[in-house]
């Protein structure tokens, strides 16, 4: 395994046992539930908009560690996102993790799940959360 392959996986396990923004949120404006069968994740997110601005995301679920530590990582990096800037994150993600595409700066710690392109059944693992996103998103 090379270094970078660890750090990612360092990160990954950290997020998972301790992961950001986890629980109810109290005012949430948007809240949607998303469920992949093939590997057992259910994730509930909940966002509290204010305008166009997503002031607040937490989420609540169970999960295995690629679908846990998405979750945890996109709370970090929404907060304070416009609905479009959010959207646009959403895109670039699905586009690492299905394509390959080099993960974006703006991904920040996202980019620790890079490598679930090489692992065609864990992908919806790592969308889950973000098709959820996109889900409440378009449903405002
Ligand atoms: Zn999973």
């Amino acid at each position: 395994m090379s270094v970078l392959d660890e750090l990612y996986r360092e990160t990954l396990m950290r997020h998972y046992k301790h992961p950001h923004h986890y629980g109810e949120l109290e005012g949430a404006t948007l809240e949607v539930q998303g469920d992949n069968p093939s590997c057992g994740d259910r994730v509930r997110l909940m966002l509290r908009l204010e305008g166009d601005r997503v002031a607040e995301v937490r989420f609540v679920g169970q999960g295995c560690a690629i679908s846990t530590a998405s979750a945890s990582m996109m709370t970090d990096v929404l907060q304070g996102k416009t609905v479009s800037e959010a959207l646009r994150l959403a895109r670039q993600f699905k586009a690492v993790v299905v394509d390959g595409t080099p993960p974006a700066a703006e991904l920040g710690e996202l980019g620790a799940l890079a490598g679930v392109h090489k692992l065609p059944a864990r992908v919806k693992c790592a969308t889950l959360v973000w098709n959820a996103l996109e889900e409440a998103l378009s449903a405002r």
